[in-house]
């Protein structure tokens, strides 16, 4: 407790110095996602992401952008323990995820709900099946699978639509049926590399409306993503990435 509280006094005075109100008010003693001074180089030589510092609170919604190559996946693929970190400290829910091994990185995956921008559903099986296999990993009971399945489908607008092949379904459907399935164990963390990269401006702002109302009950959301004019119409938090730099972390001023 005495180490967590050093760290986070610290971590304040690191902020204020550097910015005094926008910072502070965003601190919590329970923080979901800390990077904590975390690099990142590819087996290749090339260092992907370069002192990162940030965290993101319970409940908190943000997105990553910058050019491509800044690094963006990179910082997502450390959350979900698809990469390591070369230096620094990743940690989910207080897990320092350094010290998480195997069966852990299992327990760690079924924590974070992930979405993807090329939905990755698997099209020889039902939209209920693709959405069930979150909970069926997790052994849940199958009457209770049903219940979930159907209250996710509901969320994102496709109850009714378990039987169907996700082939018979629009892109913009397809993507949706992505997001139950990523939300169906209900994640405190939702995770989303280019959710919208395939989708038209209208589809892209309803995708955005759903991880929006995940926030709203308490879920952490962090989406990569280059669309700006998406993002800044959001109004949420921004973590700017450039050539693996966090070169800025702001709200838009009309939030
Ligand atoms: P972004 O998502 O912002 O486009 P990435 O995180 O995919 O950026 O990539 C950041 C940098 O790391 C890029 O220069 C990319 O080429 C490099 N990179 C990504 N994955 C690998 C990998 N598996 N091996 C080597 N280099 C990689």
């Amino acid at each position: 407790m005495r180490a967590r509280l050093f760290r986070l006094t610290s971590h304040v005075s690191r902020l204020t110095f550097c910015r005094p109100t926008s910072h502070v008010s965003r601190l919590t003693a329970f923080a979901v996602i800390r990077f904590d001074r975390v690099s990142k180089r590819y087996p290749s030589g090339h260092e992907a992401l370069s002192e990162l510092n940030f965290e993101l609170g319970r409940g908190e919604m943000a997105f990553v952008t910058g050019h491509s190559g800044a690094g963006k996946s990179t910082l997502l693929k450390l959350i979900a323990l698809v990469e390591r970190p070369s230096r620094g400290q990743v940690l989910v829910d207080d897990q320092n995820l350094a010290n998480t091994r195997r069966r852990g990185i299992a327990a760690l995956r079924r924590r974070i709900g992930m979405v993807f921008q090329d939905h990755r559903l698997l099209l020889d099986r039902s939209v209920f099946d693709n959405v069930a296999l979150p909970l069926i990993i997790a052994g849940v009971a199958r009457d209770e699978i049903g219940k979930r399945v159907r209250a996710a489908l509901d969320k994102v607008g496709l109850l009714g639509r378990e039987a169907d092949a996700p082939v018979a379904l629009s892109t913009g459907e397809q993507q949706r049926v992505g997001i139950a399935r990523a939300i169906v164990a209900k994640p405190p963390v939702l995770i989303a590399d280019e959710p919208t990269g395939n989708l038209d401006p209208q589809l892209s702002a309803e995708v955005m409306a759903l991880f929006g109302e995940f926030q709203q009950v308490g879920t952490t959301v962090l989406i990569a993503s280059h669309d700006l004019s998406l993002i800044k119409r959001m109004g949420k938090r921004v973590l700017v990435l450039d050539h693996g730099r966090l070169i800025d972390d702001f709200r838009p001023a009309s939030s």
